[in-house]
């Protein structure tokens, strides 16, 4: 038996299997599931000792790492596998049609918490395992897999973990399954990422708030400094003013603009999806351009004054925005963040104070697409799912796959098998039993088309 003869056989075995899996509410904000999350962990560790790997589960000062291991073939690269084994609080309850933890599968989909994030996909990984260590006797590479149980509330103790065991995790390649293919029916391999960068303004004027009648026209008012400043940051075509802010940037090649093109995809129905009249952004950029190559100022907060019922005609005596920008390969958050203190010191309007604090600064990333594993990953992708992948970047930020570059130097394979439309941390979360199986399938090839590959030529 093959191969693929081998999860074919198996599909619905793998399916009972992850609906155990499923059915472990391992929560990780909510204190009252922190048995469950370690529960949930001590199971992973107990199938993945069955699988035949070395396992150990490693403490946090939150929740638990669970780390195997399998490395029989010093000849051959090794490969590491992250995922997390965390979901998200179920709220609201009533609006599931069937229970979180009760997975059930309607139509061609697996209804549950954690379906697609990330159980249902970090688990095609280890059925992978299973299928080579059953047809074939061994790996075809040496394999570590790292499943956390916090990611969902902000990987704190992730980056020291890493430090603690870089050792023991040094690889040639870093595989993530937690993102999502293109469309059903187009995969795709996730070659960049945006970064983020947040600002807190808080503007102050007079002492106390003051009446619009008796000081207005010569009191300053910091509300009102606050929407000249942030409507200056960005002009009406969608560019941002700040000096320097897309010196950096760097150009769409021809090649992403003639691909992206090419997706399936619809402004259209994606401007009525949104119930807009008309979408904003930068002229000159398709849809999918601004969202995964162009970077943005938002303003995402503004407050002060009064906003209560009727009117009470007061100058306010502070005004607080919050701002922040998406970045884009090779924006610096640093020099960022400069910039845009910079600027709000040059255009602050006379008469106010102003306070300015950035936070939440993550880099953005883009990685080769010839890279030997990218291109194992295509290969593997175009096995499992008898499609080729498209290659595509994503909007927001995953701040784990910063954390593998900085601590690790390992660039990640951003390999997801679920869809957009999967309602991850929303309810009804599902994921298609047959993204499930070629997600699989692709896995699988994914470790035969790594082992083909020179481990010295991993990562140059
Ligand atoms: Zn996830």
């Amino acid at each position: 038996m093959d191969i693929y003869e081998y999860l074919t056989a198996h599909e619905d075995r793998f399916v009972q299997e992850l609906k155990e899996l499923l059915r472990l509410p391992s929560v990780s904000a909510q204190s009252e599931h922190a048995a469950d999350v370690a529960h949930c962990a001590e199971w992973l560790k107990a199938h993945l000792t069955g699988l035949g790997f070395a396992v150990d589960i490693h403490p946090t000062a939150g929740h638990p790492v669970v780390l195997a291991s399998r490395r029989n073939r010093p000849d051959k690269p090794t490969v590491l596998v992250y995922g997390h084994y965390d979901v998200q609080p179920v709220d609201p309850l009533e609006l599931w049609e069937s229970g979180p933890f009760e997975p059930t599968i309607r139509g061609e989909h697996l209804y549950a918490r954690g379906a697609t994030d990330d159980k249902g996909q970090l688990f095609t990984h280890l059925k992978a395992a299973e299928a080579w260590l059953a047809t074939a006797g061994e790996l075809p590479v040496n394999l570590i897999i790292l499943l956390e149980g916090e990611e969902e509330v902000g990987s704190d103790n992730l980056g020291p973990f890493l430090s603690e065991h870089a050792e023991e995790l040094k690889a040639d390649y870093c595989v993530i399954s937690d993102t999502s293919q293109f469309a059903p029916g187009v995969p795709g391999i996730t070659y960049g990422l945006r970064g983020i960068l947040c600002f807190e303004l808080h503007l102050r004027g007079a002492r106390s708030d003051l009446h619009s009648g008796g000081y207005g026209g010569v009191a300053p008012n910091p509300l009102h400094a606050a929407v000249e400043l942030l409507a200056g940051m960005r002009d009406a075509r969608g560019v941002v003013t700040i000096p320097g802010f897309y010196d950096d940037v760097r150009p769409l090649e021809a090649w992403e603009r003639r691909q992206w093109a090419a997706l399936p995809f619809d402004p259209l129905a994606y401007r009525e999806e949104l119930d807009v009249p008309a979408l904003a952004g930068e002229e000159g950029y398709t849809v999918l351009e601004r969202l995964w190559a162009r970077p943005t100022l938002e303003i995402n907060g503004l407050a002060g004054g009064y906003a209560g019922e009727g009117f009470k005609t007061v100058l306010p005596a502070e005004a607080v925005a919050k701002v922040s920008m998406r970045l884009v390969p090779d924006q610096d958050p640093r020099l960022l963040a400069e910039m845009f203190i910079n600027y709000v010191e040059r255009h602050l309007p006379r008469g106010v104070r102003c306070r300015v604090s950035s936070k939440h600064a993550g880099k953005p990333i883009l990685v080769p697409v010839d890279s030997p594993g990218m291109q194992a990953a295509r290969r593997a992708i175009a096995r499992g799912f008898g499609t080729e992948p498209v290659l595509m970047r994503e909007g927001g930020s995953i701040p784990i796959v910063n954390t593998f570059r900085e601590v690790l130097g390992l660039d990640c394979l951003l390999l997801g098998w679920g869809q957009q439309s999967d309602r991850a941390h929303a309810p009804n979360e599902r994921l298609a039993l047959k993204d499930f199986h070629a997600g699989t399938r692709s896995a699988a090839a994914l470790l035969g088309a790594l082992a083909e590959v020179a481990p010295q030529a991993a990562n140059d």
